[in-house]
């Protein structure tokens, strides 16, 4: 027995098939070493596993989102959009400060420039807050949690498939949830999948390519401030940019003095985001998400009693629920280190192939019957 190593015991145990865990480091068996046999150790047969410093749980992350900072910066996988948003607040707000505050503090009051620069950092601050952070993303599950749900699913009845919803009752409205298939969990009331970035997200609100991340249950009161100080800003920006305009006016003519400020252009975004910023207003004040609103889950064209069952049924309470609960701890530990024996949910390639790793071992539950305890090697 000295052969077994970092393989579990019980793993050898159960009849193994040829190829059957094909994901699992099969070199342990060639290997003589006694001291790799300790628990908490490297296991030192896997090539280029050898002094390794551990790894953290964002480096093996199975869904598709981008780390920065060792895993303290989370964010979509694609970001274009947000450098975007990126590069026109900074350039309006350039220009403003550039062109007009000058002007407007020596004509009008000095405040002006004070109270723009408060309402930028504010803006800036609640972008990044939005961008950077986890979402609510809930972990996927280990192969043996899997493994159990499809033992359950397919004891819970004759009904062949079987059954992949669940429903559960909140505040007496019948809300089902949903089996993902990605992250192999009954998502919580709520949570959705988000196909960019390929995770169950909490209390999913939308994908935001401007924000460049989800928005879900951790990071949509920055959201929301975020959209809301925007509006601000832009409205007092366009409103200085105006009195700029007119009080040049008077000097040097019109076109002259539109020369001099060249912000007009956030005459446009000026709706877009006051709209938007509406919008959000109502979702929190009626406790809905942007997911929920646009399916009409609470539409009452639906049926004549059904209502959202999440709604404290007051507007206030409804927005301080939203903006001043306490924010739920982020449930993946992105940062946590990897225990040699602790069992992944994750494959090597971050997002690429979580979903058909999970599934296989999902395979070779059913064929071999009873929870495994798998020890991984973490390939490159
Ligand atoms: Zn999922
Ligand atoms: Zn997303």
């Amino acid at each position: 027995m000295s052969q077994i190593h970092h393989a579990a015991l019980d793993q050898q145990q159960h009849q193994q098939q040829p190829g059957q865990y094909n994901q699992i480091c099969t070199r342990s068996s060639s290997s003589s070493t006694p001291a790799a046999a300790t628990e908490g150790t490297e296991p030192s047969s896997c090539p280029g596993q050898r002094n390794r410093i551990p790894r953290r749980k964002w480096q093996v992350f199975p869904g598709r989102n981008r780390f920065y900072c060792n895993g303290r910066i989370m964010m979509a996988r694609q970001t274009g959009v947000f450098y975007l948003t990126l590069v026109l607040i900074l350039l309006t707000s350039g220009l403003f400060f550039t062109f007009d505050c000058p002007f407007l503090a020596s004509n009008l009051t000095p405040a002006i420039p004070v109270v723009g620069g408060v309402l930028f950092f504010f803006v800036m601050g609640m972008l990044f807050r939005a961008s950077f952070s986890d979402p609510g993303v809930l972990p996927r599950a280990t192969p043996d949690e899997a493994a159990d749900l499809e033992r359950q699913i397919d004891s819970s009845g004759c009904s062949r498939p079987p059954p992949r919803t669940r429903e559960v009752l909140i505040n007496g409205q019948t809300v089902k949830l949903k089996y993902c298939f990605t992250c192999k969990i009954f998502r919580p009331p709520r949570a959705s999948h988000c196909s960019l970035c390929d995770n169950c997200v909490e209390r999913f609100d939308h994908h935001c390519p401007w924000v460049g991340n989800c928005v879900g249950r951790r990071n949509y009161r920055f959201f929301y401030l975020f959209i809301v100080s925007l509006s601000f800003f832009t409205i007092f920006i366009f409103a200085f940019v105006i009195t700029h305009v007119i009080l040049r006016s008077n000097r040097t003519g019109f076109l002259s003095a539109l020369k001099d400020s060249p912000v007009v252009v956030c005459f446009f975004s000026v709706w877009s985001i006051v709209g938007l910023s509406g919008f959000h207003t109502y979702l929190i004040s009626s406790n809905q998400t942007t997911n929920e609103d646009i399916k009409g889950s609470w539409s009452t064209k639906r049926s004549k009693d059904n209502y959202n069952p999440y709604s404290y049924g007051n507007i206030l309470t409804n927005c301080c629920a939203a903006l001043c609960g306490p924010l739920p701890p982020s449930l993946i530990d992105r940062r946590g280190l990897i225990r040699s024996d602790t069992p992944q949910t994750t494959s090597q390639s971050n997002g690429t192939s979580g979903s058909s790793y999970a599934s296989t071992q999902l395979h070779s539950h059913k064929v071999g019957g009873g929870p495994h305890h798998l020890w991984l090697c973490t390939p490159e």
